[in-house]
Parts: C-alpha cells; sequence; structure tokens
C-alpha cells in the first residue's frame, strides 16, 4: 500500500540517476549549489496547542516555505462538542480522536511533533521553554527550549473555578476526553455501589444524587445526556435503585441557557422539569465538600447544603498560568484572555499570534473604532445625525463586528442598544441625537466584562483557517505591498481583518430532541433539530476515519444500546 509520495521519491530517484549518467557529474553538481543557494532559509512557525484553533491553522497552512514544530501535551485532536456523549458510552471516546501525525502526514510542509507543554514563553527572545509530558529513564520529565520566528499560541483555557473552595479536589470537569471518561466510570461506579446490600437508603440516594453546576451548553447538554443514559438503559440493569436517582443542575443566574434565544430557554427548562431533573436557578455554589455542595440563594441569601454522590463543574473558562505569566511580560495586566488586533497578532509584540479560547480580540479597540464611526457620521460635531445616517452607522458595524449583534441581542453594550431603542420606538423621527461623551462612557463601562467574541470551536478553527491563509499569503504581500490591500488607506495591515462567521449554535436536550439557533433568528427545537444535530456534528468531523467511528457508535447504540461497563 504505497502512498503517493512513496511514488514520488521514487520519480525523484529516477530523475536524479538519470541526471548524473546523461549529463555528467560535475554539470549535475553544479545545478545542485545552484539550487541550494537559491534556496532560501525556512521561517520558524512554533504552534501550542493542537485544538480546534491549532488544528485549524495547520490543516490549513500549505506554503513549504514554513518549517512548523507543534509542542502539545496531547498528540491528538479532540472533537469537544461530542465530549458529553463520551461520559455516557454513547460514543467511544477513540472515535471522536484523530492523530496529530496524521493531520501532517497529508500535508507538504515541513513539520515536526513535540508532546510537551509549553512552560513559559520568552517573547523578547522568541524561546518558548517546554516540559516533555513523558517521563525519561530517571523519572523525570525532559526539558528544551524551541526558538521561533512566529509563535502560534492557541493552548485553549483552563476551567474557571471561581476559586470556589473544594472544587479542584471534589468535582469532576469536562474539558478533555480523560474527564469524560472518568466520568463514565464514576457514573457506573456509583450505580455499583449504590447497589451494594451494606449500604444504607439514605446513602444510596447521596451516592445516586448527580450535581451539576453551571446552566450553560455543556451543563445543560451533559445532564440531558446523563438523564438518557439512566432511564433508558440503567434503569434497566439497576431496578433495585432506580427510583433513588436524581439530577439536579444549579445555576447562578436566573436562567439556563442564558446565551440562546429566549424560546430555547424556556423550552429547556420546562423538558427538563418534565424529565424530572431539578433545574436550581439563582443559586451560587460557594463550598463543595467530599459529600455536600454548599448553595447560597441569590435573592434571599439563604444557605443550603446538598448531598451528592457525583458533581460536575462547568462553569466557563479560566487563563492558564503561563499564558498569564507572558500577559505580564508583554504588558497586559488584569485581563483575562491575551488581546490581539483584528489579524490576531498579540498586542506589543509583532511575530506572536493567538487564538481560540486564549484570546480575545481588544474590545477597546473595537469599541473605539465603533465610536469613530459614529464621529466621522456627525462631522458637523452637532450631536445629530438623522436616522438613515444612524442604519448606515449600524450596518457599518454589523458588517465589520457582527458579533455586536449578539451582543445587542443579549442586552449588553448598553450605549447603542438604548441609541437603537430609541430609533425603533418613533418611525415620524428623522433624526437622532446622539452624545458622543456619554455612548463612549456606556460603551467602555461594559468593556472589561465581555470576551468579545464566544469561546467556541467555531470561533476556533475560523480564526486557525484564517491565520493559515494569511500566511499562506505572506511571502506573495512581502513582496508586493502594493497588492490587493483591502485597508491599506489606513496603513495597518497587509490582510483583510478576521471576520467571524456566526453559523449557529445547538442544545442537545435529550430525548432526542436538540434545539437549534440559526442565523437570522431561526430557532427549531424537537427531533427535526436532533437529525440536523447528527448530520452537522458528522459532517464536521476531521477525518473519514473518526466520521466512520462516529456514525457506527450512534447506530451501534441505536440497535444495542449504551455500553455500562466501567472499562
Ligand atoms: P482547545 O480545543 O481546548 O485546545 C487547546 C490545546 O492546547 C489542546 O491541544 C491542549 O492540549 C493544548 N495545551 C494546553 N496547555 C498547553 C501548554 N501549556 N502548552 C502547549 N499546549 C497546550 N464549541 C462549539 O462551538 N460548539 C459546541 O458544541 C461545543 N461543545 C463543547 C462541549 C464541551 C464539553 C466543551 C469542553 C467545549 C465545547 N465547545 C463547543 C467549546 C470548544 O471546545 C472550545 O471553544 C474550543 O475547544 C477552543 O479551541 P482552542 O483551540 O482554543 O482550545
Amino acid at each position: 500500500s504505497k502512498t503517493f509520495r512513496d511514488y514520488d521519491s521514487q520519480f525523484k530517484l529516477v530523475l536524479l540517476c538519470t541526471t548524473v549518467s546523461g549529463g555528467g557529474l560535475l554539470a549535475y553538481g553544479e545545478a545542485v549549489a545552484t539550487s541550494e543557494a537559491a534556496v532560501p532559509e525556512k521561517k520558524k512557525v512554533l504552534v501550542l496547542g493542537t485544538g480546534w484553533a491549532g488544528t485549524s491553522f495547520l490543516r490549513n497552512l500549505n506554503d513549504p516555505r514554513y518549517e512548523v514544530h507543534v509542542v502539545s501535551p496531547r498528540n491528538y485532536f479532540a472533537f469537544t462538542p461530542l465530549l458529553p456523549s463520551v461520559t455516557c458510552g454513547t460514543i467511544e471516546a477513540r472515535s471522536i480522536v484523530e492523530p496529530v501525525r496524521n493531520i501532517f502526514r497529508k500535508k507538504h510542509v515541513d513539520s515536526r511533533f513535540s508532546e510537551a507543554e509549553c512552560i513559559k514563553i520568552d517573547a523578547v527572545n522568541r524561546k518558548v521553554y517546554c516540559r516533555a509530558n513523558i517521563n525519561n529513564n530517571s523519572n523525570e520529565k525532559d526539558e528544551f527550549v524551541v526558538d521561533y520566528d512566529y509563535l502560534i499560541i492557541a493552548v485553549g483555557a483552563n476551567v474557571n473555578t471561581f476559586n470556589t473552595p473544594g472544587v479542584t479536589e471534589n468535582c469532576h470537569f469536562l474539558k478533555e476526553v480523560e474527564d469524560a471518561q472518568r466520568i463514565r466510570r464514576t457514573v457506573i461506579d456509583c450505580f455499583e455501589r449504590a447497589s451494594l446490600p451494606s449500604v444504607s437508603d439514605e446513602e444510596k440516594k447521596r451516592i445516586l444524587h448527580f450535581a451539576i453546576v453551571g446552566g450553560g451548553p455543556t451543563g445543560v447538554e451533559f445532564a440531558a445526556a446523563l438523564h438518557d443514559f439512566v432511564s433508558e438503559d440503567l434503569v434497566k440493569l439497576y431496578p433495585g435503585v432506580k427510583d433513588l436517582f436524581k439530577i439536579t443542575l444549579l445555576e447562578a443566574g436566573g436562567h439556563i441557557l442564558s446565551m440562546f434565544d429566549k424560546r430555547i430557554t424556556a423550552f429547556a427548562e420546562d423538558k427538563f422539569r418534565r424529565d424530572g431533573i431539578d433545574v436550581k436557578t439563582g443559586s451560587m455554589v460557594v463550598k463543595v465538600s467530599d459529600r455536600e455542595i454548599s448553595t447560597k440563594e441569590m435573592k434571599s441569601g439563604e444557605m443550603t447544603s446538598i448531598p451528592y454522590g457525583m458533581a460536575v463543574w462547568s462553569t466557563g473558562i479560566g487563563t492558564r498560568p503561563f499564558i498569564k505569566d507572558f500577559m505580564t511580560q508583554i504588558g497586559q495586566i488584569n485581563r483575562r484572555a491575551v488581546a490581539t488586533d483584528e489579524w490576531l497578532r498579540v498586542e506589543g509584540t509583532n511575530n506572536v499570534y493567538a487564538l481560540g479560547d486564549c484570546a480575545t480580540i481588544n474590545q477597546r479597540k473595537v469599541m473605539e473604532d465603533i465610536v469613530a464611526i459614529f464621529k466621522k457620521t456627525d462631522a458637523d460635531n452637532s450631536g445629530t445625525i438623522t436616522l438613515k445616517e444612524f442604519q448606515a452607522v449600524m450596518d457599518d458595524i454589523f458588517e465589520r463586528y457582527p458579533q455586536v449583534e449578539l451582543f445587542l441581542k443579549n442586552k449588553q453594550m448598553h450605549g447603542i442598544a438604548d441609541l437603537l431603542e430609541e430609533s425603533k420606538g418613533d418611525v415620524e423621527k428623522e433624526s437622532i441625537e446622539i452624545n458622543i461623551e456619554e455612548l463612549k462612557t456606556a460603551l467602555f463601562n461594559v468593556d472589561s466584562q465581555m470576551k468579545f467574541l464566544p469561546a467556541t470551536a467555531q470561533v476556533a478553527s475560523q480564526q486557525g483557517a484564517y491565520l493559515a491563509k494569511c500566511f499562506n499569503r505572506m511571502e506573495e504581500c512581502e513582496k508586493n505591498p502594493e497588492g490587493p490591500i483591502r485597508f491599506r488607506e489606513e496603513g495597518r495591515h497587509r490582510f483583510k481583518p478576521f471576520r467571524y462567521k456566526h453559523l449557529g449554535q445547538f442544545a442537545p436536550l435529550g430525548g432526542e430532541q436538540t434545539a437549534a439557533q440559526l442565523p437570522g433568528d431561526w430557532v427549531s427545537i424537537g427531533h427535526s433539530s436532533q437529525w440536523l444535530w447528527y448530520s452537522v456534528y458528522a459532517s464536521k468531523q476531521v477525518s473519514w476515519r473518526t466520521r466512520a467511528l462516529v456514525v457506527s457508535d450512534w447506530m451501534r447504540r441505536f440497535i444495542f444500546g449504551r455500553d455500562s461497563s466501567q472499562i
């Protein structure tokens, strides 16, 4: 089974032999020397991370003039949206992972991989310090330094525990493939322990109480997957304890799935209640011990203790420590993610890029741009623009920053939201008053609370693909700086800035029902969306191998049910 590459190298060998025998050794030697002199040194690109952003960058980079070194503690890419399905055995862990070396093999770019984690970035000397993920012969971990011409930081984020006592020690997280496997084993463990004759009924109830903290998409999807697992499979296998089982979903905010359309939130809350999942909104977890979760009611301040058997913590993301250190080095203090410009280049550096969950496009810069658009429109400084001008301003802002539409929907960015409201209020009105200073204050007040793009696989993979395309065209643009530069007149960059294209989002709710929110305010909930979910997630797999495995796992589950063994 020879690959095209094998034939390609044989072909080159035949060519070389023909040249040597026909053209003479001397002539060939000269030709080699000339071509060697002409080959410029390859630029070293160091990629940190093999998640959505890093892998998308690697898959789209195809300029052989780069020498790529990838450093990541895991040698595979994991399809995270299917992790909740792994927790309950609907899908096997191996079906959603693709080895990075398989991705390299298909590329004609000089690439290498080191299974290690970055522990420090030295941006001044262009060096990255790494520690191997595997122990050496003396049972220690090797450390090494890698230098670079360009650094791509795509290391994702940590779980955010908000420093809540006891969370790290007692809760499961759902971030990595190993987490999902551990949860699967623990769920089965709980059922086995509760089935032991020596355990009291009270204790059985505690063991079979599954608490999920965080009513975002991950927490909700896991609650739904766990409910399906128990009600469709485990109740048949553990009839003695089936009535003692309970799931509680704890959310500090007023609603679960608050980033979705209100119709979806209402449907999800209603469905969970009908399914017997206890949804406790307005309930903040303040402490977790090995047997109890302490919560504080947001309205009344009342404290409650809930006994539990297994707890899963899923409340958002935080910054990795070495990224915090890097941010301090480059003067980005008190930030939750590395701030980049709209071309994903880290502010304060000129050859470091950051993408995915660990990065954010600098909000301040975006807000300044928005204010500038208003100012430009109000050229005579009257503080008033016509309604038509206002609508043109909004179209301009939405075109540059489509994510602003999301914030406005979520009632963030009050400055603009109020103006928009005003513009809708009176159809007879011809002009609209804008006080630039008030607008500025309102916009910049919410600045620090927002990550300008959502922390999703969609954003990360679009950023990876965008950056790879910029790298593929880098040399052409350097040779021809007057080329097709869209923003040349602003003198900012030779590529078009990154523009996120929101393709919609899903929330699987269990019982073969999914909520889908697609662009253009299109909302669909139910069985038909579940089939859309199956087709989208099958099509988004990174290889035909994982696609085939995932589809066969779904079929296996339909035919035989989920596997409840502890392996
Ligand atoms: P990641 O994909 O997390 O990758 C980070 C990479 O960096 C990993 O390879 C990691 O090993 C590596 N790394 C970590 N530390 C270091 C270090 N020190 N040095 C070098 N490398 C390091 N998004 C959606 O759009 N739709 C969904 O349905 C969806 N569902 C999700 C379900 C779950 C359970 C989870 C956890 C997330 C889900 N997301 C979803 C979010 C999505 O997974 C993330 O937004 C996405 O993974 C971010 O991509 P990334 O490349 O920035 O980080």
